[in-house]
């Protein structure tokens, strides 16, 4: 079986081939035959499926220089080591259904990278740096134990799928909403409390600092500020660095990036005050979905006085 092996890989390197398929080989340690002398410097796509490998080895980036493609599912890999950043060229890795607790910050340094599987694992986190992936089209990381999403995720601006199945998330994070491709999201069984439907309480996100009524006819300064600022640079938010924090705070900066949300009733963006305007779900079109479910509401935002009180779910 080894010798095997052996000669399946010298072919190969002889050969100049750009594919090799080691699934269910059995192998529980990363073959030597691949990564002696100078490796297999022609190799794009490398399938180890169904093995038993437990980590990587250092030297992967410059045995296999030109890895395009890395299919790895179904191993005991524990970690993504830092070796994996150097492999420059890659775009697509699959981890999926290995032991995966740990993803190190290098796997940033994937500029390439287009698809990124690590479903069935056992990650708690994910650095930050899976933000430098632009290139980023999939991401799944299902089955995992995420509490929470990477914090520069949004930054993913290739990104169009993103499943999060099975997790154990308790926030969908606003700033999903700044991913332009995002085409498929996917968070089911997860611990998810801030749904607008189905609740008798509404629960607003912690960063509505105020609520209107139908008195507060003036609105905080701050909310003024924010969307003249808004109002002004709109043209340009997707290059808002040049309001640099110099002129103002950070904390103001990522909000003006990031609304709270928009009026329903005229679409202008809110950042600190809503107008919450309550419809009993009896009263609403979507009764016939929740019969018997008479303390549900609906709950519409709205920007201001004159919007709360014109705001009507039928018109
Ligand atoms: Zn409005």
């Amino acid at each position: 079986m080894a010798s095997e092996l052996c000669k399946t890989i010298s072919v190969a390197r002889l050969e100049k081939h750009k594919n090799l398929f080691l699934n269910y080989r059995n192998l529980q340690h990363f073959p030597l035959e691949l990564l002696k002398d100078e490796g297999l410097q022609y190799l794009e796509r490398l399938y180890m499926k169904r093995n038993s490998l437990t980590t990587l080895p250092e030297n992967l980036a410059q045995k296999l220089p030109n890895l395009v493609e890395l299919y790895l599912h179904s191993n005991n890999i524990v970690v993504v080591p830092e070796a994996i950043g150097s492999l420059v060229k890659l775009q697509c890795l699959d981890l999926s259904d290995n032991a995966l607790e740990i993803v190190c910050p290098e796997i940033g340094r994937l500029r390439a990278l287009r698809h990124l599987r690590l479903a069935n694992n056992q990650l708690q986190f994910l650095p930050p740096e899976v933000g430098d992936l632009k290139e980023l089209q999939t991401l799944d990381i299902s089955t995992n134990r995420l509490l929470t999403l990477p914090e520069r995720l949004h930054l993913c601006l290739s990104l169009q799928y993103l499943t999060v199945d099975r997790n154990r998330l308790w926030c969908v994070p606003r700033h999903l909403c700044q991913l332009p491709s995002l085409n498929e999201l996917s968070m089911a069984g997860n611990r998810l409390a801030f749904l607008p439907l189905g609740q008798l309480t509404v629960f607003l996100p912690a960063e509505v600092k105020a609520i209107g009524t139908e008195k507060d006819h003036i609105l905080p300064l701050q909310e003024l500020a924010m969307r003249t600022l808004h109002h002004t640079y709109h043209a340009s938010l997707k290059d808002l660095d040049f309001l640099s924090p110099v002129s103002l705070p950070r904390s103001l900066l990522e909000l003006l990036h990031c609304p709270l949300g928009h009026c329903h009733r005229c679409s202008e963006p809110m950042f600190t005050i809503v107008y919450p305007k309550l419809f009993p779900l009896r009263e609403t079109p979507m009764a016939g979905l929740h019969q018997g479910r008479t303390t549900v509401s609906f709950v519409a935002y709205c920007c201001s006085t004159q919007c709360l009180q014109t705001f009507d779910l039928l018109s």
